[in-house]
């Protein structure tokens, strides 16, 4: 039998301990140790923690955070690509991580307030500078699948820039279901036809306002048709994309088009790129008279109302993730 020497002893014993404590120690990021927490607020979020234990990842966490989880504690750091440099652990807990894990706020702001047509405006802000959205439903008071889907987004996260979400544009005609309140006519219709122009109607000039006030560079217009574009014995516009021409609306407005109608089958139920958003219309006037890269998303209410609420939020995603938003 061989004789082993010492310093091969020593050796096999230092790999073998340092194999089992690589084996044992906490790994870099620690994925094992991390979880999900789901928060609902004015934004519903979810965020990925870290345990605190790993050392890696403390360098650079911040803000432990106590979470009871299904009665049991764990001691969070939240870890992200920004570090603020108030370092201290707020006495709102749940409020600071929320709003460092997330980067984002949210604050709800109500237009034309103290009139009839009060609705509120949800603006969601990144701590990333990026371009500011303005996604828009229930202009008309029966295109349900607008105002759900719009309903949803509110509470989407973003990487970067603001997105602004008037879900129920105008509620009035929501509460009746009818696509406007005839003694105030089309809502569609009241916005300005002339650049020297405010619109017509306390709604549409606080929404046409709100365009203005934010310097909106982007603006979707959620809608519904009855029918089909496709159906040529009816005139209806259910399925299109109806945009202001410029080259970057094109671009993205043909991706949106060309993502969604590689899902559906039927050519006769695919979208179809229209330009020129009617004139009268929030899309028409914000970008006729306010540069604001506009356009009209229509789904066909031939459909299911799931299927039409998923088309607008398809649309919208799409629009975000171009933007580097989402
Ligand atoms: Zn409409």
């Amino acid at each position: 039998m061989k004789k082993v020497s010492s310093f091969k002893r020593r050796f096999i014993c230092t790999t073998f301990l340092t194999l089992m404590s690589l084996l044992f120690s906490p790994p870099y990021l620690d994925a094992l140790n991390a979880a999900t927490v789901t928060y609902s607020g004015p934004v519903n979020w979810t965020v990925t923690t870290y345990d605190s234990f790993n050392p890696y990842s403390v360098h650079n966490a911040y803000n432990p955070v106590t979470i009871t989880i299904n009665g049991r504690s764990y001691t969070y750091y939240t870890v992200t690509s920004k570090v603020p440099t108030d370092n201290t652990v707020n006495t709102s807990q749940k409020t600071t991580l929320e709003n460092h894990a997330s980067s984002q706020t949210a604050e709800v702001q109500v237009i034309a307030e103290g009139t009839k047509w009060a609705t509120e405006l949800y603006i969601i802000r990144s701590t990333n500078p990026g371009p500011t959205v303005m996604i828009v439903g229930g202009i008309h008071g029966n295109e349900a699948a607008g105002y759900k889907a719009a309903e949803e987004i509110k509470n989407w996260k973003i990487n970067r820039g603001t997105l602004l979400v008037l879900p129920r544009a105008n509620k009035q005609a929501i509460a009746i279901n009818k696509r406007y309140v005839k003694s105030e006519g089309d809502l569609n219709r009241s916005f300005p036809v002339r650049s020297s122009s405010y619109g017509s109607g306390t709604l549409a000039r606080a929404i046409y306002k709100t365009v203005q006030d934010y310097k909106v560079d982007w603006l979707m217009d959620m809608h519904e048709g009855y029918d089909f574009y496709k159906n040529s014995s009816t005139d209806s516009v259910g399925q299109t994309l109806i945009y202001y021409p410029n080259t970057a609306t094109k671009n993205i407005s043909k991706k949106i088009v060309k993502t969604i109608n590689a899902n559906i089958s039927s050519s006769y139920r695919q979208f179809t790129l229209l330009r020129y958003p009617v004139r009268g219309s929030l899309a028409r006037a914000s970008a006729e008279f306010l540069g604001v890269n506009s356009f009209i998303f229509e789904t066909s209410q031939k459909q299911d109302l799931t299927l039409r609420i998923d088309y607008h939020k398809k649309a919208a995603e799409i629009l975000l993730k171009e933007l580097g938003m989402k």
